[in-house]
């Protein structure tokens, strides 16, 4: 197998590494199965990565391998990191993959359809360095639930700044447009509510039963979870595909500025507020309340901003705190050092 057809590009050759180059197409905690010019292999993480506390491996990444043992020495830097805030512990980052090309976000145009979700994950985008793909699912069920799809494109597009593509997993429709938003060789990963149809799309892209689909609960029209593996997969025309079936909730993980990048036109009316840091919730000034835009979306927007000024305050305590605890360990070290000699 070639490496470009893995993904493999400038990027990563620019990078000087011993070793063989591998993708890592699944990772569990401690092994990984890795996609060399060879073929696949399962290995470890070497033991001097654990003791340098180097980024531990995710699916996507290029890592370079010793193929006799067979254990992963480095990570290559990455070009696009997927990432959520750890869903249990405090203040962490949790890396869901990496190197990702396109972040597909897939909502479904039933009744759960929710705007308010599509911009959430666009700031998961924009924060992970992957271009953002809106694909409107379930678009055979437009009629019957009132959908103007020709408007609903339209609106987001212009919203959101991203390619919008309404398809259907269901009947095939519209999926030749895929082909112009991703090239063969470049990687993309699918995320989305559960029931808006990821694993049925999941499974029309690699043209074959990949996952298993659940049935809808009767009367929600929500889906359940069915499997937790993440995993990597070539679909037949050439692009890689990253699974990540078991995710349900995607906290942001994210600079407060990159809520800006999905809402260009709160961002541009915002200019002209009186305030610099107005917070566009009734102070004297503020050009948004007066623009009188739709509520629904301001309000989703004060919310992530809320949200990630917090996450940024706290992660900033956090990261003051273990340089302070650092700093400790290393004077200590140094005050032994010179009461015992050098
Ligand atoms: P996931 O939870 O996002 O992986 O969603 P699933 O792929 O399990 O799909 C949830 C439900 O929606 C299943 O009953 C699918 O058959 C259905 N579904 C998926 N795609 C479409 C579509 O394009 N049209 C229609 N009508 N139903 C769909």
């Amino acid at each position: 197998m070639q490496l470009e057809k893995l993904g493999w590009n400038g990027f990563f050759a620019s990078q000087a590494r011993a070793g063989v180059p591998a993708r890592v197409a699944s990772a569990t905690r401690e092994r990984f199965l890795v996609w060399t010019e060879g073929g696949e292999v399962e290995a470890s993480v070497s033991g001097q990565m654990r003791r340098e506390g180097s980024a531990w491996p995710a699916v996507g990444d290029w890592v370079a391998l010793r193929l006799d043992v067979p254990v992963i020495e480095q990570v290559f830097e990455r070009k696009s990191v997927l990432s959520r805030k750890h869903p249990g512990r405090a203040m962490d980052e949790q890396v869901l993959a990496t190197n990702i090309d396109a972040l597909f976000i897939v909502s479904g145009l039933d009744r759960n359809f929710n705007e308010r979700r599509i911009e959430r994950y666009l700031v998961v985008a924009r924060q992970s360095g992957a271009r953002p793909v809106i694909l409107l699912n379930k678009a055979d069920l437009a009629g019957q639930y009132g959908v103007d799809l020709g408007e609903v494109v339209e609106r987001l597009h212009h919203r959101c700044g991203a390619p919008v593509l309404a398809l259907s997993a269901e009947t095939g429709d519209g999926f030749e447009g895929l082909t112009d938003l991703l090239a063969p060789g470049e990687t993309a990963a699918l995320i989305g509510s559960s029931g808006v149809g990821k694993s049925t799309l999941v499974n029309r892209l690699l043209g074959q039963e990949r996952q298993v689909t659940a049935e809808v609960r009767a009367g929600d029209s929500r889906g359940r979870h069915t499997t937790t593996v993440r995993s990597m997969f070539i679909m037949p025309s050439g692009q890689l595909l990253i699974d990540m079936p078991g995710l349900r909730e995607v906290q942001l993980w994210a600079s407060p500025n990159k809520l800006d990048a999905s809402f260009e036109d709160v961002r541009e009316i915002a200019e002209a507020c009186r305030f610099r840091d107005c917070t566009h919730s009734g102070e004297p000034g503020c050009e948004i309340v007066a623009a009188g835009l739709d509520e629904d979306r301001l309000e989703n927007y004060r919310k992530m901003q809320r949200e990630l000024d917090y996450l940024d305050r706290k992660t900033d305590k956090r990261l003051m705190s273990e340089m302070r605890d650092r700093w400790k360990i290393i004077h200590k070290a140094m005050r032994k050092k010179t009461k015992d000699g050098w």
